[in-house]
């Protein structure tokens, strides 16, 4: 009987993220328990599990794990989780197909899906292995030295990561049965590609790009070709856009990532975020704002779901140098002053100094914290509901939280970074956020499901924390030089 190994481990790696990634970030499952996660799981685990039970293979699930983007993943929990799956694929086994990111970087090993393939095809010299990325991946020759197939998300928001896995398995199954193993070819024209100019819902250079991808997968011998947009503030030498196609002969295979990878080129300039200045952004909710609803003000800086430390104060100091009021903001995570707040009461007046406590390694240290005055309003132990479409139905907690009032802002302050990815977090300290006139949100797509029909606008706000689009701001140590935009003379003949 074929036996077949499957595992889902998955981080993007922000290298300037201060928030740390141990095991438990990871929440992971092993054995009996991961196998049964497995199933229907809807990402491209749930569709190797899927393809395994169809051809009737055993099945070993040995882990599947997830973390929610933050700095590089600590040694022993990185150890912990290459060693499960080694430990499967040690007993022996006829195939074997992970669900991974593509831009995780551990303590040790800058290139962590590298270092896990080469150490799974090292314990298995010959099994087939197949390959799930997510489309921000930084792909290396390393990944694709050490397996045989790969296939990356075609769509950001991802809502094709099924497809995908189902994608590897089409590849992948004649493997199991003899066929020659597919080439496969990198292209990397040195450029960062941002973030923000990878949503393929809109006209955009990458939606084209991965149009393009589709046609070139419809040619006779192309099994498969991706756009990897990347992850800019993953800091390895191979960080930045690439293009990896799975073909019968290593000709076509370079072939149609070159084509690719010189389209992308073209329009480089198409690539990168135009940040608009912060007091501009501030004057423009202004105008906007005519207290019906609120105005939505996005912190594309210091955004929860990309490793921010959620307390950089740039947007509300902007706000209130501007003079507005109505303004509601959070949750800012500064453990700090809600020891502080608790320490004081409900009701009490106080004096904090707010936020900017973290600074980033190779990132300028922070402006002084935000002197403020005013009162507890409330407090409680920060945990809720969630009745908006993401995570339904699941208790979630930011740690122990505080709403502060200026009289002009009232701040949810907590223990950790949280995502707003409901109104919960402001409902369980009494705050209405439907009725703030500016609402100053740590999110920039996350919050948009809940937070976006209840506004009247969103305005996407710069700030200087770890997930800043202006990637001129990081001390990148790794990456290869020159790459467009940050060296602009950058030039590239493929
Ligand atoms: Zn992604």
């Amino acid at each position: 009987m074929t036996r077949l190994v499957l595992a889902r481990l998955n981080h993007e790696t922000n290298s300037f993220s201060p928030v740390k990634t141990p095991l438990a970030a990871f929440a992971p499952k092993w054995g009996g328990e991961a196998q049964a996660a497995a199933g229907n799981y809807p990402a491209a685990i749930g569709a190797f599990h899927a393809f395994a039970r169809r051809i009737g293979a055993e099945i070993e699930v040995p882990l599947v794990a997830h973390a929610m983007p933050s700095g590089p993943v600590e040694d022993d929990a990185f150890e912990a989780m290459a060693q499960a799956i080694l430990a499967a694929v040690e007993k022996g086994c006829d195939g074997i197909l992970l669900d991974l990111h593509g831009a995780m970087v551990t303590r040790s090993h800058d290139d962590g899906e590298g270092e896990l393939l080469r150490r799974i095809r090292a314990a298995a010299p010959g099994v087939p292995i197949g390959v799930a990325l997510d489309l921000h991946g930084n792909i290396t020759q390393a990944m694709l030295d050490h397996c045989d197939v790969i296939v990356g998300f075609k769509t950001y928001p991802h809502v094709d990561m099924v497809e995908t896995g189902e994608h590897v398995a089409r590849l992948f199954e004649p493997l199991l049965y003899g066929a020659p193993r597919p080439a496969m070819a990198l292209c990397h024209p040195p450029m960062l590609a941002a973030t923000l100019c990878m949503n393929t819902t809109t006209d955009c250079a990458m939606a084209d790009l991965i149009a393009l991808a589709r046609q070139a997968e419809a040619r006779p011998g192309v099994q498969a070709v991706t756009v990897f947009g990347g992850f800019p503030i993953s800091d390895l030498a191979e960080t930045g856009l690439s293009i990896v196609s799975v073909a019968d002969t290593p000709e076509l295979a370079r072939e149609v990532a070159r084509e690719l990878g010189r389209e992308a080129w073209r329009r480089r300039a198409e690539y990168v975020y135009a940040e608009e200045p912060l007091p501009q952004s501030i004057a423009r909710a202004a105008a906007l704002a005519d207290g019906s609803a609120p105005v939505l003000l996005l912190d594309h800086g210091d955004n929860c779901m990309s490793g921010g430390s959620c307390d950089v104060m740039d947007v509300l100091e902007e706000l209130l140098a501007a003079g507005h009021d109505g303004i509601m903001v959070g949750p800012i995570a500064d453990p700090q002053t809600v020891a502080r707040l608790f320490a004081a009461g409900e009701g009490a007046e106080a004096e904090i100094a707010l936020g900017n406590k973290t600074p980033a390694e190779g990132l300028p240290a922070p402006r002084p914290p935000l002197r403020l005055k005013g009162r507890v309003a409330a407090l409680s132990d920060g945990r809720y509901r969630v009745a908006g479409p993401i995570y339904h139905g699941q208790e979630l907690s930011m740690g122990r939280a505080a709403a502060f009032d200026t009289g002009v802002a009232r701040i949810v302050i907590c223990e950790q970074p949280h995502e707003p990815l409901d109104l919960g977090c402001f409902a369980c300290l009494g705050l209405d956020a439907a009725r703030a006139r500016f609402l100053h949100l740590k999110s920039r797509m996350y919050c948009r499901p809940v937070f976006e029909p209840l506004a009247k606008a969103v305005v996407e706000c710069a700030s200087s924390g770890v997930t800043a689009s202006d990637y001129q701001l990081f001390a990148f140590k790794k990456l290869a030089r020159p790459i467009y935009p940050l060296d602009l003379g950058t030039t590239w003949h493929d």
